[in-house]
């Protein structure tokens, strides 16, 4: 049986992680690497200036005092018995969509599993919606992923709605637009503090967005691509000045001895 690595940023006992692993149970052998505590918003992180350990919970579910991109790697690079064929990050407690995708630790997995080179998808479901349905949604997409492979560099982005879904859309990532950018208020000792992500949130109505599908009771799938480069930036600085004025006092491009 091929090996599946499954992890989350909700933590390892959220049972959205547990119904994802159950459902994905019949498609190989599916090993659970996820954080021992939540990790919601921690985005991309990487623990490298403290040790990693690895707590043994079941046969094959085991907690990490790391992120989740820390799991994928400890994954991916040797603690399984076999490289895993696919990374399913989920199934995640809130949706993940449009600009959002940048904070996400559910979606960062996935993308470090991409960087290391195996397929990834992350899995989100909307507040208020049935776990069940979302396990049933990543067993399908993780079945065609694992038929079909993905493009180079590319993970799915996938989220479910509340309620039964009426199908699958591709889509592209939305825009959030936050009404209220930060919360201000005094601590019982006269301080200031503040609290950010106050605001509602809305989102801008762009055609064959993530937020659109699953507004619209749809399932979003959105292939995300890890060349961050805008390659139509690149013509457009085409003739931008690439000449370093030289130094006063010193050869022009020569490196300085490292310091300290
Ligand atoms: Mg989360």
């Amino acid at each position: 049986m091929p090996v599946l690595l499954l992890t989350n940023d909700d933590g390892v006992h959220a049972s959205g992680l547990l119904a994802l692993a159950e459902a994905l149970a019949e498609l190989g052998d599916a090993y659970v690497l996820a954080p021992e505590r939540e990790q919601s918003a921690c985005g991309h992180a990487l623990t490298l200036h403290r040790p990693l350990r690895v707590e043994r919970l079941g046969e094959r579910r085991f907690a990490v005092n790391g992120t989740p991109s820390d799991c994928v790697n400890l994954g991916v690079l040797g603690l399984l018995p076999e490289r895993p064929v696919l990374v399913v990050s989920g199934v995640n407690h809130g949706s993940n969509l449009g600009d959002d995708v940048t904070y996400s630790g559910t979606v960062s997995a996935a993308m470090e599993g991409t960087l290391l080179g195996v397929p990834s998808i992350a899995v989100s479901l909307a507040e208020g919606g049935d776990l069940a349905e979302a396990a049933r949604v990543a067993r399908r997409v993780a079945m065609r992923v694992l038929v079909e492979g993905l493009p180079r560099k590319t993970l799915l982005n996938v989220n479910v709605p509340a309620g039964t879904p009426r199908g699958i859309r591709l889509t592209r990532l939305g825009h959030r637009v936050y009404s209220e950018r930060i919360v201000e208020q005094t601590d019982p000792r006269g301080r200031t503090h503040y609290w950010l992500g106050g605001g509602e949130a809305q989102w801008e109505d762009l055609e064959g967005s993530d937020m659109g599908a699953v507004h619209e009771g749809y399932v979003s799938v959105t292939p995300l691509h890890l060349d961050l480069t805008n390659h139509r930036a690149l013509a457009q600085l085409a003739d931008w000045p690439t000449r370093l004025a030289p130094r006063p006092g010193g050869a022009p491009g020569r490196p300085r001895p490292p310091r300290g």
